[in-house]
């Protein structure tokens, strides 16, 4: 009988995202391997995900496998099932689903197992006298013979060999196969300076400990761990995952993106040793590789990573984690747009394992799922050691300005600063901006730089005399006198990070001042090199975007200084608020952790704005309930789904059609479940143009529980897909720029 594979191939367009048959005959395969495969002209990686004896395809048609790639399965039966959930639930092409679950590297061989040679002694010429079969005349032979038998009875790496022995001595002992010399593979070890220590254990507090014993006492349940920043919620993590391990189980454990710092990562190798696996962007492409198969061997017992890390092919799984789960970078908004924690949710329930979502901030949707039952609720009220929250002091900067400081540091600060730099202690500020000024301005026209291919202003960044587009990356040089109306004077915008730094060296010269954002950790281990140095103290303060709110656990930081609260207070989107509170609160919790008590400094122009007032008390579930209830009132999530339809060309007319045709079959929905529909518009993006494509977009409010609405929806987006023309959904997008 013949065997026939059921194969998706490795080309990512809609049209061929479907199965083909391929004949297998003769090839030793299985479900869950690749193979090259030959499609239309070329030859293409394609995933193997099923094998039957028959099939519908007429045999002058179909084709032969060329080869098979892996030699066991890399995708499993739950990976399968996982994919077609998502295809189904979150409208993504298998292909690209797949994709997601195997590392790049993978792909199109890019990568391969690490090989080196190793030589020791071959068994049959053990315990036997060497001058039978070397002349004496050989030292350099019979030194190595010595050496391999009573040294490296094991063996030894070439490499490490031939410094000390004579290589020509091994290769004449190896071509008469008295050493035997084999390939090896070579297992990368990331972060290998990051060595396992034993440090004590710490004794849980009454809160952890309840924590701890409710999550290891259930299964396929999810549960919100909240705890203010500090609390602990690390150690409660560790310990379920020790819980878990003992079990038999297996452990993914998830963090933002940027802040799997060194730190996270010497406490899971310092528990875990060898059990643990990284897998993060930061990684080079032969560990990702290395990492990954450890999981698929069963040798990884616990993955930490970031967000795609929720694929790792463990199997077993007890339990999954995702700390700060109110971070955005848990959703992918590209393709394939993904939730992790529905990914999450899905994979727990599979295994029947557990889930915890931990926060100091829950965001607003979790945490009313948590109360309304859905999600099983966890607190962590105090700081461990009963250390206080940070004071925050509010700024009202136009009282500032009105009082003649038109600085970017309020007296107040001012005041901090001189403090902990007299005292020798270090201090963070935080900006959301990088670059140095936002934008150039002319003082005499009002003439704004704007990229020629978005419609964006343009960011002055210092270091490279440039002017550079956040969106698509342009560089411009700086105009001299306006291009408008030739005034001389092109004045500074918003202030950024860089101007930051360089206004510190003013005011305070000789004190080391870092800078952490985009720009500055853009290559390999930039990022942990700037917290080393902070870390170990080489600078008094740090400037940040948001990339230093998270995670750091800085002992000697006295003050956080935040030097524009509302940045992300008046974006038009019904979060913005709420990332207002999360992120202001972030911040101000790297402050005062240790034994010395901390301050925060909160410069506003909005001081009145209650959310202010939460942020300086600390009070989540007050800042919860006014939230909850205006979203209730307002019909927003969790009270309602927000689904964007984007579309972007650079034939605006083209693209017109596209976004009518599509508001057209939606308003054709809206007839049939007219009750179910709260909003239904059409408009131009607030970011009308990036890279010379014009962006429009359809928004719609839907009452919950509208899932087969949405579900026709993308069948809209999809029956006026059009050449050249991009065009997707999104649920509850993250961002509506
Ligand atoms: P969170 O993640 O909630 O912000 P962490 O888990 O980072 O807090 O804990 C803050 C600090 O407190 C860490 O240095 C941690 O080692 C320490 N810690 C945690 N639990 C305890 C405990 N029960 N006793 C003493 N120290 C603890
Ligand atoms: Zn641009």
């Amino acid at each position: 009988m013949i065997v026939y594979a059921e194969v998706i191939v490795d080309i990512a367009a809609s049209e061929v995202d479907r199965i083909f048959d391929y004949n297998a005959d003769g090839f030793d395969i299985e479900r869950g391997v690749r193979v090259t495969v030959p499609f239309g002209r070329m030859t293409v990686e394609g995933f193997v995900i099923g094998i039957k004896q028959n099939t519908d395809v007429p045999a002058e048609k179909i084709k032969s496998i060329i080869s098979v790639l892996d030699k066991r399965r890399i995708i499993t039966d739950e990976m399968f099932s996982l994919m077609d959930y998502m295809s189904a639930k979150m409208h993504l092409m298998k292909v690209d689903i797949l994709r997601l679950f195997i590392p790049a590297a993978m792909r199109g061989g890019r990568v391969k197992e690490l090989k080196r040679q190793y030589a020791c002694l071959s068994e049959e010429y053990r315990g036997r006298d060497p001058n039978e079969f070397i002349k004496p005349s050989a030292l350099a032979q019979h030194e190595l013979f010595e050496y391999l038998l009573t040294e490296k009875p094991d063996g030894e790496l070439v490499g490490e060999l031939t410094k000390s022995m004579s290589a020509s001595a091994l290769r004449n002992l190896s071509a008469r196969g008295i050493v035997t010399v084999r390939d090896v593979e070579q297992i990368r070890l990331p972060y290998a300076d990051v060595k396992p220590e034993n440090v004590p254990r710490v004794k849980l507090t009454a809160e952890q400990e309840h924590a701890v014993d409710s999550i290891s006492s259930a299964s396929g349940r999810t549960f919100v761990l909240h705890g203010v920043t500090g609390s602990g919620k690390t150690e409660v993590y560790m310990n379920c995952i020790e819980r878990v391990l003992a079990n038999g189980k297996t452990a993914i454990m998830l963090v933002p993106e940027i802040s799997l710092t060194p730190q996270v990562l010497r406490s899971f190798r310092n528990r875990f040793g060898e059990k643990v696996a990284i897998l993060h962007s930061a990684l080079g492409q032969g560990e990702k590789f290395d990492e990954w198969r450890k999981c698929l061997s069963g040798e990884a017992k616990v993955v930490l990573g970031a967000r795609s890390a929720v694929f790792a092919p463990l199997e077993n799984l007890g339990i999954i984690i995702i700390d700060e789960e109110h971070d955005s970078s848990y959703i992918s908004d590209r393709t394939p747009r993904y939730s992790t924690a529905d990914v999450a949710g899905w994979r727990i329930k599979y295994n029947g394992a557990d889930l915890v979502l931990g926060s100091a901030t829950p965001s607003i949707e979790t945490y009313y799922s948590a109360k309304s039952g859905k999600y099983e609720l966890l607190e962590l009220t105090g700081r461990v050691n009963k250390r206080p929250l940070p004071e925050i002091e509010i700024v009202n900067m136009c009282r500032e300005i009105a009082a003649g400081n038109n600085s970017i540091f309020s007296s107040a600060l001012v005041r901090e600063l001189d403090n902990v730099v007299g005292h020798g202690n270090q201090a963070m500020l935080f900006l959301n901006r990088r670059g140095y000024a936002s934008f150039m301005m002319c003082r005499s026209c009002g003439f704004v730089a704007k990229c020629d291919r978005c419609d964006v202003s343009l960011v002055y960044h210092r270091e490279e005399k440039r002017l550079k587009c956040h969106y698509c990356g342009n560089m411009y040089t700086v105009p001299d006198v306006c291009p408008q109306c030739g005034f001389a004077v092109m004045k500074e915008g918003y202030i950024g990070t860089e101007k930051v730094v360089r206004l510190l060296e003013e005011l305070y010269p000789g004190v080391g001042v870092l800078r952490m954002d985009n720009d500055s950790t853009r290559t390999k281990g930039a990022h942990a090199e700037i917290l080393g140095k902070f870390g170990a103290k080489e600078a008094q303060i740090l400037v940040g975007t948001q990339m230093i709110a998270k995670g750091h656990d800085f002992p000697d930081v006295t003050l956080v200084g935040i030097l524009d609260a509302d940045m992300s207070l008046h974006m038009a989107d019904y979060r913005s608020v709420e990332r207002t509170f999360q992120l202001t609160t972030q911040v101000a919790g790297r402050a005062g952790r240790a034994s010395q008590s901390g301050k925060v400094v909160l410069q506003t122009y909005a001081p009145h704005h209650y959310v202010y007032d939460y942020v300086r008390k600390g009070d989540y579930k007050g800042f919860f309930d006014k939230e909850i209830n205006l979203r209730e009132v307002t019909k927003y999530p969790p009270f309602a789904t927000i689904v964007r339809i984007l579309v972007s060309g650079s034939d605006d007319g083209i693209a017109a059609g596209v976004l009518k045709n599509i508001y057209g079959g939606i308003s054709e929905l809206k007839e049939i479940y007219s009750d179910k529909f709260i909003y239904l518009a059409y408009m131009r993006a607030p970011v009308k143009k990036i890279m010379d494509e014009y962006r429009m977009q359809i928004l719609v409010r839907l009452a919950v529980g509208s899932d087969e609405i949405i579900d026709k929806i993308f069948d809209v987006v999809e029956r006026y897909r059009v050449p050249k023309i991009t065009s997707y959904a999104e649920v509850n997008p993250i961002k509506l720029s």
